[in-house]
């Protein structure tokens, strides 16, 4: 099976309310972008890595290379208006790969067993995406009032999101919108079952300082 994968650092990152991007604030001394990489590198050094980034960070990411001795190959593409258009333009990259994982760029924990089982299972089924069952009780909103919901019929999205790449390829080029948050609704919208794995409670999206103090946390357990 050969397969690739797509990062996706291209949106602006603003939750943060840091001055620089979320995806190149650093955790133990390198950027969060450089540890996704790294990790998702470890688990299969022949996967083709396309990071896709807005076209203003592309001199910032070779500086930043530079700086960390970082020298993991991977394709550049350029970031688009939304999620979609970045994966599209990332999609435009991959060559030669059976399937095709989409993976946040801030996502530097995704463990190997559930990606390796995120891939298996799209290989065979078409595509496969990591959930985590919800702790906190939920509501539905509605106009002018909101009520519960069963946590249970609900699971949370995780990445990468897997995908045959023929798949993929086929789903992104007859959508008709660019407002996806997640790629699996594309995918399911020409069509295609989405099976789901288990996701891992580590890989978490680092998107507020709280979620920056967590993986903090996780880092300095991992390098003990
Ligand atoms: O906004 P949200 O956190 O849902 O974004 C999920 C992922 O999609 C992030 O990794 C973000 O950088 C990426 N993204 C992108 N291009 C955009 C918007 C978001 O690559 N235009």
């Amino acid at each position: 099976m050969k397969k690739s994968m797509i990062i996706v650092a291209g949106g602006s990152g603003t939750r943060m309310g840091a001055e620089i991007p979320k995806q190149f604030i650093e955790l133990n001394g390198k950027p969060i972008l450089m540890h996704t990489i790294e990790n998702l590198h470890a688990m299969d050094t022949e996967m083709q890595l396309v990071l896709v980034l807005p076209k203003e960070q592309f001199l910032f990411w070779d500086d930043s290379k530079k700086a960390h001795n970082f020298s993991i190959p991977h394709a550049l593409a350029e970031g688009g208006k939304t999620r979609f258009l970045s994966v599209k333009n990332g999609l435009s990259k991959i060559t030669d790969s059976d399937v095709v994982g989409v993976h946040d760029g801030v996502r530097p924990f995704a463990s190997k067993k559930m990606v390796d089982a995120c891939f298996e299972s799209a290989n065979r089924i078409g595509a496969s995406i990591p959930v985590v069952s919800i702790v906190q009780s939920l509501r539905v909103l509605s106009d002018d009032k909101s009520s519960a919901v069963d946590r249970n019929k609900y699971r949370a999205v995780q990445t990468p999101q897997c995908f045959q790449t023929s798949v993929l390829k086929k789903a992104f080029d007859s959508a008709n919108r660019t407002d996806y948050s997640d790629d699996a609704t594309v995918v399911e919208e020409y069509g295609q079952r989405i099976a789901m794995v288990d996701g891992n409670a580590e890989n978490i999206k680092i998107t507020t300082p709280i979620d920056l103090e967590l993986a903090e946390l996780i880092v300095r357990r991992q390098s003990k």
